[in-house]
C-alpha cells in the first residue's frame, strides 16, 4: 500500500538531520533530568514558597492574638491576603477541636484536611502553638499550581526553557550542519567504478541536486573550462557558476536545469558559448534531463555538456567555403552571360547577330507552322547611307547605325528578334503578326527614324535620316523557308528603294498593285 505523498512535509536533508538531532537532545535532557534532577523541581519550589508565606502569616496572627483576641480582625487581615493574592483561595484558623475560630467566606469549602496532617501543595498547614503546646492551625487554601489550559502550559518555565533552548539548537545546528555539508566532499556518494565510467566519456557531466549543488562533475566537464577544473566546485551551486551561467545563449526564465526539473521532458541543445580568460571561445551544447525516483518525483538532474567547437569551426569554414562558392559562380555566371552576349549579339548594336538570329529564327519558325499562327519578317536600311560616312566620317555613320537600332529596339515586343542583318541593314520577326500588322509596326518605325533618328545626333546639325522597309509574312507569295522569309521581305525593300526610299513596301501590296 502506498501512502499518501504531502509535498509540504518534503523538508531538506538538512532539516530532517537537523529536527532528528533537536529530538536527541530534548530526549536526552529529559532522561538526564530523570537521573540527575537537573532542571529545577518546579513542585518543591512552589511548595516551599507557599509555606513560606503560611508560616510568614501564622506569625502575624500570633501577634495579632496577642494584641487582642479579636477574630474579626484576623478574618480582615485573611480577606486581605486572599484578594491581594491570585495563588491564595482561602484562609482559616482551626482549635485542635476542629473548630474554626476565624476563616473567610470561601475556607470551608475550599479546605480539605491534607493526609496525616501534612502540608501539600495546594493546603498548607501551619501549627499554632503557646508555650503550654499546640492550640490550633492555621490553614491556607491555595490554587493549583498546575496548568489545565495550553497556554498555561506553555508558560511554564520549564517548559519555556525547553521551548527555547530547542528552537535556539534548531538555528544553530541548521546553520552549521549546512556549512559542513557544504565542505564534505558530496562524490563520496558515487562509487568509485561509476566515476571512472563517467571520466570515460567525451561528453562533459554533472550530476546535480534539486537545490542546483554539483555532486558530481567528470574528467571532460572540468577540461571545458579553468574555473571547471577547481576541485572544491563539489557542492557549491551550480547557478553561482558565472562563467557557465553567462555562455547560455538565448533568453530563459530559469536556467535549463531548473526547467528540466520542473518539466516531464527533458531540455535538449541550450547553445552555451565559454569564455576562457586566455580568451579562447568554446561552443556546447546542453542536455538537461531530471533524476527521478521510484515514485517518479524529481531528486536531481543531469546535466550533459557536448564540446562542438571543433564541429562548430568546420561548419563556419564550410558556409565560408560554400559563400566563395557562390561567389565565383555568380562571377562565372556573369562572365558566362558576357561570353553569350558577345558570341550572340553586335557590339555596336547590342542586336542579335546573324548566327544567333537564326537560332532563334528557326525556332519561331517552327513554333508558328506548329501552332498555325502568322509570323512577319522586316528588311529595313537606312537610306543612303554611304553619304554619311562619306560626308561626316566612318564615327558619324557609326552613331547613325546606334540610334537607328534604338529606335527599333524600342519599337519591339519581347518576343520580337531584332538581328544586324549586314552594315546598316536590320532584319525582324514579328511573331503572331499578319501582314498588315507588320506592315504598320514598320511605317511607324519608318516616321520614328525619320522624326527623332537625325535630332538625336548631336554632333550633326540638322541631319535627316531615313530608312526603307521590306515586309513579308510567312506562307504569303509562297515564302514556306526562313530563307524564302527573309528573300522576300528584301525583295519588299529592293521595291522601297526604287520608289523612292523612306517608305515600307510590301511585295504582296506589289503584286496587288500589278
Ligand atoms: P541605299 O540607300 O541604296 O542603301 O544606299 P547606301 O549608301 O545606304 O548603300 P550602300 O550599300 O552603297 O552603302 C552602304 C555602306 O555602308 C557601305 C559601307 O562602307 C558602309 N558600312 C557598312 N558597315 C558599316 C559600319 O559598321 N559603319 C560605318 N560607318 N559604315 C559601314
Ligand atoms: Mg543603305
Ligand atoms: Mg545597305
Amino acid at each position: 500500500m502506498r501512502l499518501p505523498q504531502f509535498k509540504f512535509l518534503h523538508f531538506s536533508p538538512t532539516t530532517r538531520i537537523t529536527l532528528g538531532l533537536i529530538s536527541l537532545l530534548v530526549g536526552l535532557l529529559m532522561v538526564l533530568d530523570l537521573v540527575f534532577k537537573l532542571l529545577p523541581d518546579q513542585r518543591s519550589i512552589t511548595l516551599a514558597v507557599r509555606e513560606q508565606v503560611s508560616v510568614h502569616l501564622a506569625l502575624q496572627v500570633r501577634q495579632m492574638l496577642a494584641e487582642s483576641p479579636q477574630p474579626q480582625r484576623l478574618v480582615n487581615l485573611f480577606d486581605q491576603v486572599v484578594s491581594q493574592s491570585d495563588d491564595v483561595r482561602s484562609v482559616g484558623v482551626r482549635m485542635v477541636n476542629g473548630k474554626l475560630v476565624a476563616q473567610t467566606l470561601q475556607h470551608p469549602t475550599a479546605w480539605q484536611q491534607p493526609a496525616g496532617g501534612l502540608s501539600t501543595i495546594t493546603h498548607v498547614v501551619v501549627p499554632l502553638n503557646t508555650p503550654q503546646g499546640r492550640w490550633g492551625q492555621l490553614e491556607v487554601a491555595f490554587t493549583s499550581p498546575w496548568a489545565t489550559t495550553l497556554i498555561g502550559f506553555l508558560q511554564q518555565p520549564t517548559v519555556q526553557l525547553v521551548g527555547l533552548l530547542s528552537a535556539a539548537c534548531f538555528v544553530a545546528f541548521y546553520l552549521y550542519l549546512r556549512r559542513v555539508l557544504q565542505h564534505l566532499d558530496p562524490s563520496k556518494a558515487i562509487p568509485e567504478r561509476v566515476r571512472v565510467a563517467f571520466d570515460t566519456l567525451t561528453e562533459g557531466l554533472i550530476v546535480l541536486d534539486l537545490d542546483g549543488h554539483m555532486l558530481m562533475v567528470n574528467e571532460a566537464f572540468r577540461n571545458l573550462h579553468p574555473s571547471a577544473a577547481s576541485a572544491s566546485l563539489l557542492g557549491k551551486k551550480i547557478g553561482h557558476q558565472a562563467w557557465l551561467l553567462d555562455g547560455i545563449r538565448g533568453q530563459h526564465d530559469s536556467p535549463p536545469w531548473q526547467q528540466a526539473i520542473e518539466s516531464p521532458e527533458p531540455i535538449i541543445g541550450v547553445e552555451v558559448d565559454l569564455s576562457t580568460p586566455d580568451g579562447s571561445h568554446r561552443r556546447v551544447l546542453m542536455n538537461c534531463a531530471a533524476i527521478k525516483d521510484a515514485a517518479g518525483n524529481p531528486r536531481g538532474c543531469l546535466v550533459t555538456l557536448d564540446d562542438v567547437t571543433a564541429l562548430d569551426r568546420a561548419n563556419a569554414q564550410l558556409r565560408q567555403t560554400l559563400s566563395e562558392l557562390h561567389a565565383s559562380r555568380d562571377k562565372i555566371q556573369q562572365q558566362n552571360d558576357e561570353l553569350q552576349k558577345l558570341a550572340n549579339c553586335d557590339p555596336m548594336t547590342g542586336c542579335f547577330n546573324r548566327r544567333a538570329f537564326f537560332n532563334r529564327a528557326h525556332e519561331l519558325m517552327t513554333q508558328a507552322q506548329a501552332g498555325g499562327e502568322p509570323l512577319s519578317c522586316l528588311m529595313s536600311d537606312i537610306d543612303k547611307f554611304k553619304n554619311f560616312n562619306d560626308t561626316y566620317g566612318h564615327a558619324v555613320g557609326d552613331l547613325v547605325i546606334q540610334q537607328v537600332s534604338r529606335l527599333l529596339k524600342r519599337a519591339m515586343r519581347p518576343e520580337d528578334v531584332l538581328c544586324r542583318y549586314g552594315g546598316e541593314e536590320f532584319c525582324i520577326l514579328l511573331p503572331g503578326m499578319k501582314l498588315d500588322q507588320a506592315a504598320r509596326v514598320a511605317e511607324s518605325i519608318r516616321a520614328a527614324i525619320e522624326a527623332e533618328a537625325g535630332s538625336s545626333i548631336t554632333e550633326v546639325p540638322n541631319l535627316r535620316i531615313t530608312s526603307s522597309f521590306g515586309v513579308a509574312q510567312l506562307g504569303k507569295g509562297g515564302a514556306l523557308t526562313l530563307e524564302q522569309l527573309i528573300d522576300r521581305a528584301d525583295q519588299g525593300l529592293y521595291v522601297a528603294k526604287e520608289s523612292g526610299r523612306n517608305q515600307v513596301q510590301s511585295l504582296e501590296w506589289q503584286e496587288a498593285k500589278v
